[in-house]
């Protein structure tokens, strides 16, 4: 007979390892990020205007640090899913505008912000490469001078890294 303090005990077991499993899983077939905006011969350009330029860690007003990268797209285009995981929020965000953040098996989080529309909420699992919503410029990028762009982000918990640093797909060409 198998009591409840034992079953208790397989159950706190069976979920590490079930968590490692997909972990496993999607780090065997997915292990690197792919374009979140479409990539012509993955081909992916970062913005560099007069209001910013686009780069990882690139000065900010008021002595910020940009957390992300910003991947030139025009309004209305499809935004993809880097990675398979699970919608954490999607909605409005202060600076981002319209956004999405997807939590992954590997335990990172992506990040999709100045959305013109969104297609998947909090909840929701998306797989790689599926459509999340539509870039646009809501939130900071509303000025008429900023290039239209896509504002990508990786995060562990709060830390913001560098997604060209062994995160997304070293096939993906990067122009600055
Ligand atoms: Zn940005």
């Amino acid at each position: 007979m198998i009591g409840a303090a034992s079953l208790g005990a397989v159950c706190l077991a069976a979920f590490p390892l079930a968590t490692n499993y997909y972990r496993t899983y999607y780090g065997t077939r997915e292990p690197f990020y792919g374009s979140p905006v479409p990539a012509f011969s993955s081909w992916v350009q970062i913005r560099n205007d007069p209001y910013g330029k686009g780069a990882f860690g690139a000065s900010r007003n008021g002595g910020r640090v940009h957390q992300g990268l910003d991947l030139v797209t025009r309004a209305g285009y499809p935004v993809f899913a880097a990675k398979s995981g699970r919608v954490a929020f999607s909605g409005d965000a202060k600076g981002y505008g319209l956004s999405t953040d997807i939590l992954h098996p590997d335990g990172l989080r992506s990040r999709y912000a100045h959305l013109s529309a969104l297609d998947v909420q909090a909840g929701d699992w998306v797989v790689k490469e599926q459509i999340i919503g539509k870039s646009g410029k809501t939130g900071n990028a509303q000025n008429p001078h900023i290039t239209p762009h896509l504002h990508f982000e990786i995060r562990n918990r709060e830390t913001a890294l560098n997604p060209t640093a062994n995160l997304l797909d070293p096939s993906i060409v990067i122009s600055y």
